[in-house]
């Protein structure tokens, strides 16, 4: 096969750590780096969210733990160190929530209740845009790129303000698009008139043709060309390449997988992921020569240290141009796993290894454990010796047959044991790496509802025993 090779140091592969889940402390980067640089990435993309240390009147957007100046020029020595190059991500027109939450940025909302959009039309807006993208600059001087977001900017072109200017200038909904990013990307090249801008694509998959020519957009951004779903679900229409091919000089595309259950926040669905990167081969070996230029880049959803070792997989998939035996042997190996990579892994209960070696090993396999430990509460919680016959009115009315408990609790007991263990050990593993406020809320969001209604239901269990068994203990004694 004779596909798009990807192997090439001229194709970018960029990690994306995205620090509005839960930011890791600065010393994992310092573990991580030689990792993705072994695996073959070529550099990370680090959207800081309220973790970037704002200055003046945007410091009231800094979450309490964000990095110091001193702690964002350590990352970028880290990645230098390593080969790898940074580019910063911060949004200009949508998914602004880090922004818009705050009552000080309420003006400049699109839609007065929702945080995500800002208005374009505001006049504040493209100086606050302006500070917010100045001062991740002023700390990137090495960055030859800046990505500033722009996706999925839901309530374009609802205020007053934004309808009143597209009637006045009879624009649509994508002129007044193009027409922000423009400005704000012409204003951002008086700053530095040679880095590079990369904005995802998504607003732009539906404007025509004449439009985007007509707005000078090609010569002044890249668009990053996302698509997360499996190669079944692969969706990008031919006609997207010929009209990007014909607007832009090169292109980004980026694979992902975003969880959307339960579980897949604690465990990443690897097949799956391994299936878009698949996808993305394909289409690279069809529409790849349209384009002078491609780089790639990985989005990551759940806990970093959970997700490293599909993303190692991945990257080795695109590396080797197929998910390979070789692709899965050098990533198990890279990241010390003793076996191979779980794949599939869902569903589960399934059997988990030793803890691979690599940096926060251990919080993937507790992470796989617990997993099972979820399912296997599931399933108790709909014995029918529960469902049937252990309710909260049976309970309330102690009308609770006994024998019914015996038939749920010594599984319930272990079960209790396990994920408090578990629950033990995540704690001390996530806080080598995370802030105390990831920890607990990781903690408090994957388990301790499960930790607390399995301890109710054993005290429940106990107090109904004690209760049926009282009386002919009475009758025993008293004979
Ligand atoms: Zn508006």
């Amino acid at each position: 096969m004779s596909g798009y090779d990807c192997s090439s140091p001229d194709f970018s592969k960029l990690v994306h750590f995205d620090l509005k889940g839960a930011p890791p402390i600065v010393g994992y980067y310092e573990q991580v780096f030689p990792l993705l640089k072994k695996l073959g990435a070529t550099g990370i993309l680090m959207e800081y969210e309220d973790m970037f240390p704002y200055q003046g009147d945007l410091q009231i957007v800094c979450q309490p733990d964000v990095y110091s100046m001193e702690e964002i020029q350590k990352i970028q020595s880290l990645a230098a160190e390593n080969g790898l190059d940074v580019i910063p991500l911060v949004q200009s027109f949508g998914h602004l929530e880090f922004l818009l939450k705050h009552d000080k940025y309420y003006e400049i909302r699109e839609a007065e209740r929702y945080p995500n959009a800002l208005c374009p039309s505001h006049h504040k807006s493209e100086g606050i845009i302006l500070d917010i993208v100045a001062q991740i600059l002023d700390c990137h001087k090495n960055s030859k790129y800046i990505h500033i977001g722009g996706d999925e900017v839901w309530h374009l072109g609802q205020c007053n303000r934004c309808k009143e200017k597209m009637e006045a200038q009879k624009w649509k909904k994508e002129h007044l698009f193009l027409d922000h990013v423009t400005r704000i990307v012409r204003r951002i090249r008086e700053i530095n008139q040679d880095i590079g801008i990369i904005i995802w694509d998504d607003m732009m998959r539906d404007i025509d043709v004449s439009i985007l020519k007509a707005s000078e957009i090609g010569n002044l951004i890249l668009p990053m060309v996302w698509h997360y779903l499996p190669a079944d679900e692969f969706k990008l229409k031919n006609s997207l390449w010929e009209k990007y091919a014909s607007v832009f000089p090169s292109i980004w595309i980026a694979s992902a997988f975003k969880g959307a259950t339960e579980m897949t926040q604690l465990i990443t669905p690897t097949r799956y992921h391994i299936s878009n990167h698949q996808a993305w081969l394909r289409a690279l070996n069809t529409f790849g020569n349209k384009f002078n230029k491609f780089d790639h880049y990985t989005v990551l959803c759940e806990l970093f240290p959970v997700a490293l070792p599909t993303l190692a997989v991945c990257l080795l998939t695109l590396i080797d141009g197929d998910f390979t035996e070789n692709a899965h042997r050098t990533a198990s190996n890279l990241l010390g796993f003793e076996r191979l990579i779980e794949i599939d892994t869902f569903p589960r209960p399934q059997p988990v290894g030793p803890p691979p070696l690599f940096p926060g090993g251990n919080i993937h396999n507790s992470c796989l454990q617990l997993g099972n430990c979820i399912t296997e509460y599931h399933i108790l919680m709909h014995h029918p010796s529960i469902e049937g016959a252990f309710s909260s009115f049976q309970i309330m009315h102690n009308r609770v047959n006994t024998l019914h408990i015996d038939q749920f609790l010594p599984r319930a007991r272990i079960l209790l044991m396990n994920i408090e263990a578990i629950n033990v050990q995540l704690e001390s593993e996530l806080s080598k790496i995370f802030y105390p406020s990831t920890v607990e809320e990781f903690l408090a969001v994957n388990i301790h509802p499960f930790l607390e209604k399995l301890r109710k239901l054993v005290r429940d269990a106990d107090l109904q025993i004690i209760f049926h068994s009282a009386p002919e203990e009475m009758q025993s004694n008293s004979s």
